[in-house]
């Protein structure tokens, strides 16, 4: 296998201890046995963490008190503290704001829809990918977030679900890895990630991987990587407009892999998965909304994709004291009947949080 290239390599400092759902359902085993523990204790502390949801040692009773302890310090270390709640859409839509064990800030966004519920995780705490529209970009990256930590911020919001905390207890269904960071550029730890979100309780959190959408600005190697998984999980890549020139503005990573590279690698990914790709194109006023855009970006996808692809128009949510700014209603109604017209499907995404400041890492950057 080929090295990934060094775009991927992000600081490894700050990292937390190692957490039980960071681990395998074998690796548990193996920890558990090395503090001298019987090897069925791995199976409670994954009940307890990924069947009830909990994370809380002293919930544990049916562990005795002393091995508890000795468990739960090597393998429950405290994560992610809620630093703040925000909530909006009439109580449908909850920011958390995170603080972890090294002080770094992240972000989840728990979003409520009559026929289901998704959770919007981050997988990196900052970006280095730089797009200049996006405000988690604009810090640069700090550092990657570990498996537990991603997982962490969907078990909580499980929880949060199941106790009724955005009204009617509910059940969350789906996650999108489109909070802050770039999940192709913390590769391992997404998709080690996925399994523990998606295996089935107790060995995991029992979210189906058709319901778990991983998101990338293009990272070509990665796609291609991922496409050998053996996963079912969605794909989306955040194309945001079909011509190199203004995309390697738009997404800086695109002077490295070209719009055609990644719809190949896109395709590759829907050929070999048999789920149609989304493709994110965030509608920014006078900046890529234009009908010759929409046109071009409609051709493209039926060379590339067929119809194995959909383009989600994403209303841009401005960054305060930006100059970027979202197109006005008929821009973006003409836009999507373009793309639509070259027998492409596309809409435009119900745009939640928007008086949260819920375009990626608005919140930690005002935190
Ligand atoms: S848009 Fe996504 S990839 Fe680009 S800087 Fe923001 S978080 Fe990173």
């Amino acid at each position: 296998m080929t090295s990934l290239p060094l775009v991927f390599d992000a600081p490894k400092r700050g990292l937390p201890p190692r957490h039980l759902a960071d681990l395998s359902t074998a690796q548990r085993r193996d920890a558990v046995a090395e503090l001298g523990e019987k090897p069925f204790r791995a199976a409670q502390l994954s009940t307890h963490y990924f069947g009830r949801l909990t994370a809380d040692p002293a919930a544990m009773t049916d562990i005795p008190a002393a091995a508890r302890d000795r468990l739960a310090s090597a393998l429950l270390p405290p994560l992610l503290s809620p630093v703040r709640h925000v909530t909006c859409d009439d109580g449908d839509t909850r920011k958390t704001l995170w603080r972890a064990h090294d002080g770094t800030l992240l972000e989840s966004v728990l979003m409520r829809y009559h026929d289901r519920t998704t959770l919007c995780v981050s997988s990196q705490a900052g970006c280095g990918m730089a797009c200049p529209f996006c405000a988690t970009g604009q810090g640069g990256l700090q550092r990657n977030l570990s498996t537990a930590e991603i997982v962490d911020q969907v078990r909580a919001a499980a929880a949060a679900m199941r106790d009724g905390e955005l009204g009617e207890p509910g059940r969350l269904s789906n996650i999108v890895f489109m909070g802050m960071g770039e999940p192709l550029a913390n590769y391992r730890r997404v998709i080690d990630a996925v399994h523990r979100i998606c295996d089935p309780a107790p060995d995991g959190l029992g979210i189906s991987q058709r319901s778990v959408t991983v998101s990338t600005v293009g990272l070509v190697p990665a796609i291609r990587k991922l496409a050998e998984e053996g996963l079912s999980v969605r794909l989306a890549v955040s194309l945001h407009t079909p011509d190199d020139e203004l995309r390697d503005t738009l997404v800086p990573v695109n002077t490295r892999w070209k719009v055609a590279e990644v719809l190949d690698a896109a395709r590759l990914y829907a050929d070999r998965t048999g789920r149609r790709v989304s493709i994110e194109y965030a509608l920014i006023r006078d900046i890529n909304d234009h009908p010759w855009r929409a046109d071009l970006l409609g051709k493209l996808l039926r060379r590339h994709l067929g119809q194995l692809a959909h383009v989600n128009v994403i209303p841009l949510n401005p960054t305060p004291g930006s100059k970027w700014d979202a197109s006005p209603k008929p821009v973006e109604r003409e836009f999507v009947r373009r793309v639509n017209a070259a027998g492409v499907s596309c809409t435009v995404r119900d745009t939640r949080g928007q008086e949260i400041a819920a375009a990626c890492g608005q919140l930690a950057a005002e935190g």
